[in-house]
């Protein structure tokens, strides 16, 4: 059985306690992992701090953490297919997804961001009545990452790499039910000959380590993209000694069919927004919303091709929909489909345990469909996380817009019409931080993405993501005539 130690200090560290990692196709151990206690978190503390203010890293110039960063990025891409097949044993996700999605986008990021970074950190100068004021960007300093299991490489990638180009030390924290892909990514950043403390990666219980992490005064910064509960106890962690914090959480995302759409396109778009990795996405459509004129044909496009969604393991090329990721998930899932029927809501398919005898050993979920479901329930507020999806009717694009913002959460919307005026229009009046307009899921490294409301703030992507990891310092030099500034002589007249 493969064993992944951690990174810590440009060492790989084999701990005596270790976890098992499962894939949750089978049910099967696929691996073990090594799990951070307090020593191993004081140690990555320790490195990482001494790293940013005593080491190389943040001191190279930009030419040189550009090589490094497409070394990584050339690394990713040198192991690709392994990395894709591990992904997909570990998250269950469809080998497909982790072959053309997962892994060719991580690696991107890292060549997108080695390529925009010293445009982005360029430091602007601005005249000022008499004095010049340079506005520089700085590196935080030790950055923690700790990012999700539903796309646990690209995640961290999106951090990773802007956080590195930026001068940043940091220690990255992958979930501890998908540790494997970051725990291969340190391989590759280790023979990228990174500098020691540049880098650490960890794996454990965020229940475990997550106080000592997120609360200890070394670190500058955490980025974390997760669960709404999670986010709130790392902002009381933080609380503990000032830090920045960028918060990527939940999402109730809605999707709003017009009558003028193309809806060949509009089914097959949604079957993608709410089912693609399983459901398990941040920006999942999990509400949809189609005017009434088209509702029904909508409703039976939609629910054939959902029944004819093929399930299996992931490393079947066949295979359109994985497990979901644990059994705790699934049980969620079908706990929320039981509550939405006993409240009246309508399961127009799916929402069950698949009974083939291939698929028993896994955390399989048949991919539900709901309609009659009232804005009140909580399957219609509440993020589920697994494909399960709320179909509604409306009348006018003012009534698709008052549901579609009738939630606490704000990170994405798709609106699919004929009428792109009225889409635009219709997209500016919603309470969310991306809005897609006749497709779904494009993430571009040059455009910023983030949520609004209860789905956090900050951004990922664009170069307003990379930002977020550097610190913003003014320096005002007097450029009067005769070098005297009036404030110097304050005293003195
Ligand atoms: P989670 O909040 O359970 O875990 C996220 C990470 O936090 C994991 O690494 C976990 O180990 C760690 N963690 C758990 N408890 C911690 C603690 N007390 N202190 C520090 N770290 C702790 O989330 P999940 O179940 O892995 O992922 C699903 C959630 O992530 C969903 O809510 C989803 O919407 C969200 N998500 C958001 C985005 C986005 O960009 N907004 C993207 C992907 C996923």
């Amino acid at each position: 059985m493969k064993t992944y130690p951690l990174y810590i200090n440009g060492e790989f560290i084999q701990t005596k306690v270790e976890q098992e990692v499962i894939n949750p196709a089978t049910g099967e151990i696929i691996a073990r992992a090594s799990i951070a206690s307090a020593a191993e978190i004081e140690a990555v503390l320790s490195s990482s701090r001494q790293a940013f203010d005593h080491g190389e890293w943040p001191r190279l110039s930009f030419a040189e953490r550009k090589e490094f960063i497409l070394k990584i990025n050339q690394g990713i891409l040198d192991q690709a297919r392994e990395l894709a097949e591990l992904e997909t044993l570990n998250t269950g996700k469809p080998i497909k997804e982790t072959t053309f999605m997962d892994i060719p986008s991580s690696a991107k990021t890292f060549e997108h961001i080695a390529q925009n970074f010293e445009k982005y950190l360029s430091a602007q100068t601005i005249k000022v009545e008499d004095a010049e004021c340079l506005l520089a960007r700085e590196p935080m300093g030790v950055v923690v990452l700790i990012v999700p299991w539903n796309y646990p490489l690209l995640i961290a990638s999106w951090k990773l790499a802007s956080a590195l180009a930026a001068g940043n030390t940091v220690i990255l924290k992958p979930s501890s039910l998908t540790p494997l892909t970051a725990l291969e990514l340190a391989k590759i950043i280790d023979s990228a000959g990174l500098p020691k403390g540049a880098v650490n990666i960890i794996n454990a219980g965020g229940d475990k380590i997550g106080s000592g992490l997120c609360s200890d005064k070394r670190v500058d910064m955490i980025s974390f993209t997760g669960s709404n509960p999670v986010g709130r106890q790392i902002m009381g962690y933080s609380g503990q000694n000032s830090k920045k914090l960028i918060m990527e959480l939940g999402g109730k995302s809605a999707a709003i069919i017009l009558k003028d759409a193309d809806l060949e396109v509009a089914v097959n778009g949604s079957l993608c927004s709410s089912f693609l990795n399983q459901g398990q996405m941040c920006t999942q459509m999990s509400r949809i919303f189609v005017q009434e004129d088209i509702y029904d044909k909508f409703i039976a496009d939609f629910t054939a091709k959902a029944k004819r969604i093929k399930l299996g393991a992931g490393l079947d090329f066949q295979a359109q929909m994985g497990p979901l990721i644990s059994a705790g998930q699934r049980e969620k899932a079908l706990a929320y489909v039981e509550k939405a029927k006993e409240q009246g809501a309508k399961l127009l398919c799916g929402g069950r345990i698949p009974q083939d005898n291939n698929l028993k050993q896994g955390f399989f979920f048949e991919p539900a469909v709901l309609a009659d479901v009232r804005a009140d329930m909580p399957i219609f507020q509440e993020e589920i996380f697994a494909p399960v999806v709320c179909v509604n009717k409306f009348s006018t694009s003012e009534e698709a817009v008052s549901l579609a913002n009738k939630s606490d959460f704000g990170l994405a919307c798709c609106i699919w019409s004929g009428d792109e005026r009225l889409a635009q229009q219709v997209a500016a009046k919603i309470n969310a931080g991306i809005i897609w307009i006749n497709t779904y899921g494009m993430f571009y490294n040059q455009v910023p993405y983030g949520g609004f409301k209860q789905s956090g703030f900050g951004k990922e992507l664009g170069k307003e993501g990379f930002l977020e990891y550097t610190r913003l310092k003014s320096v005002i030099t007097d450029r009067s005539a005769e070098k005297k500034p009036l404030v110097n002589y304050w005293y003195a007249l």
